[in-house]
């Protein structure tokens, strides 16, 4: 399937000219650190088109994609009626910066997924998204702590770009250059899925907590699952303290069932965050909850939140045109078998030739983890991992025509374009590579 990555009389791939090119003019010649390939070393594969379950680099290469954009294309790439959707949309014109109708749809139908939220406010990216919901949160409760997990990602506002101060229980530090300490100081950071630390922690500060914000399945340590209990003692402390409980459903909504996260497990979060499969591929996100907390947002209440092209009518109308066709739940049924076959089937190959690897799995999301720590439940366990091992893996699994994400503190996907020969083919390019790596 893998083609030649070199055109006739040239000694650089295209992806290598590309990224030449882009370094000169794009900080690391990518504009989201995680595609640099930082993690696997080498270089960036530079992508000209996509369809299906396809990508198709500027050399020539047929790519089998796990990484779905990082998560909203479901449906796989170019779908036809969602590209239908835009193209129509695109001929009406491309923002008008004053409300339609389609915002309204799409609103509508974010609400009859998620029942849960009473409004919605329409955003443009993952990070806006959370952002606005800690906003939010601190201004309802009128409260400024906040309370985050290690090894989920919340986008990158000063807020949450937040590591844990050494000990158990102290106040949360920067994670990046350039972020306020004193802000830091306002998250503490504790282990995902250990109930105990987060009844010690409310047990001595739960009345100066404004919210407790959490992927009620990770998918930014790669896919970790909440232990049974985890999200209920959220919600019952969140309860008992006045506090509000953010889910960050920005990768799990409407990817591991139709209404997320709060779907599966049946906990009802005052706040949820969407993004990625809400567009479709095009930039929106979106916050809602609670109207009682929701009414305290511009032009109701004092809390400020605003976007010019929030609402964008492309981005609507992609987004509504996936939601359409999700609203057919057998979609997650096939989504469910397929992934279960590809996970199952790896974990086995592995196996076969004595190499320490586990998988953790939510419908359509998983990730692999080579280690012997089974199951992965916290950052530790994902930190314990081999890298060396994934790094091999990734590599050989990207020379036989697949694309898994270039970390191994990533989540993969299955789209419905990926069939049953699909799955097939990439199995037996990760029972080679398992050969290769367990002969090295
Ligand atoms: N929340 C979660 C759970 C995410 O996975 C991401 C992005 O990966 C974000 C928020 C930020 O979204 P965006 O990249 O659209 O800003």
């Amino acid at each position: 399937m893998i083609k030649s990555g070199f055109e006739k009389g040239k000694n650089m791939s295209n992806s290598e000219e590309f990224f030449s090119r882009a370094q000169k003019v794009i900080p690391g010649g990518v504009n989201s650190p995680v595609r640099s390939f930082s993690k696997v070393g080498g270089q960036p594969v530079f992508i000209r088109k996509a369809e299906g379950a396809f990508l198709f680099d500027e050399d020539g290469r047929e790519l089998i994609d796990y990484v779905g954009s990082w998560g909203p294309m479901i449906l796989g790439h170019a779908n036809p009626k969602v590209i239908a959707a835009v193209q129509s949309a695109a001929s009406r014109g491309l923002s008008y910066g004053a409300p339609t109708e389609i915002e309204i749809r799409l609103a509508e139908k974010i609400i009859s997924f998620f029942p849960n939220l009473d409004l919605v406010r329409l955003v443009s990216s993952g990070t806006e998204a959370t952002m606005s919901a800690i906003r939010l949160a601190r201004g309802a409760t009128n409260r400024e702590i906040i309370v985050k997990f290690e090894g989920c990602y919340h986008g990158h506002a000063d807020s949450l770009l937040v590591k844990a101060g050494s000990g158990a229980l102290t106040l949360g530090e920067p994670d990046s250059l350039g972020i306020p300490k004193d802000l830091a100081k306002k998250t503490i950071v504790l282990e995902y899925n250990n109930i105990s630390s987060v009844s010690e922690l409310f047990s001595k500060q739960g009345k100066e907590i404004a919210a407790i914000i959490v992927e009620p399945v990770a998918g930014n340590m790669g896919c970790v699952p909440p232990v049974k209990g985890f999200l209920g003692t959220l919600r019952e402390v969140c309860d008992k303290n006045g506090s509000l409980l953010i889910f960050d459903e920005v990768m799990t909504g409407f990817r591991v069932s139709p209404g997320g996260a709060q779907q599966i497990y049946g906990i009802k979060p005052d706040l949820t965050t969407l993004g990625k499969i809400l567009g479709g591929g095009m930039p929106v996100g979106a916050f809602g909850g609670k109207k009682e907390i929701m009414e305290q947002i511009a032009p109701l209440g004092g809390i400020y939140q605003a976007g010019t092209l929030s609402g964008n009518p492309l981005a609507m109308q992609s987004g509504l045109a996936t939601l359409d066709m999700l609203e057919d739940h057998k979609i997650y049924e096939s989504l469910e078998n397929r992934s279960a076959i590809l996970t199952e089937e790896m974990k086995r190959l592995a196996e076969e030739v004595g190499i320490p690897f586990q998988t953790n799995r939510v419908g359509s999301m998983f990730s692999i983890f080579f280690t012997k720590t089974n199951p992965v439940t916290k950052f530790a366990d994902v930190l314990e991992a081999d890298n060396i091992q994934f790094v091999k893996f990734f590599r050989g699994m990207l020379e036989k025509g697949i694309y898994l994400a270039p970390s191994p503190f990533e989540s993969g996907f299955v789209s419905i374009e990926h069939s049953d020969q699909i799955i097939k083919t990439t199995l037996e390019a990760a029972k080679k590579t398992f050969n290769e790596i367990g002969n090295t």
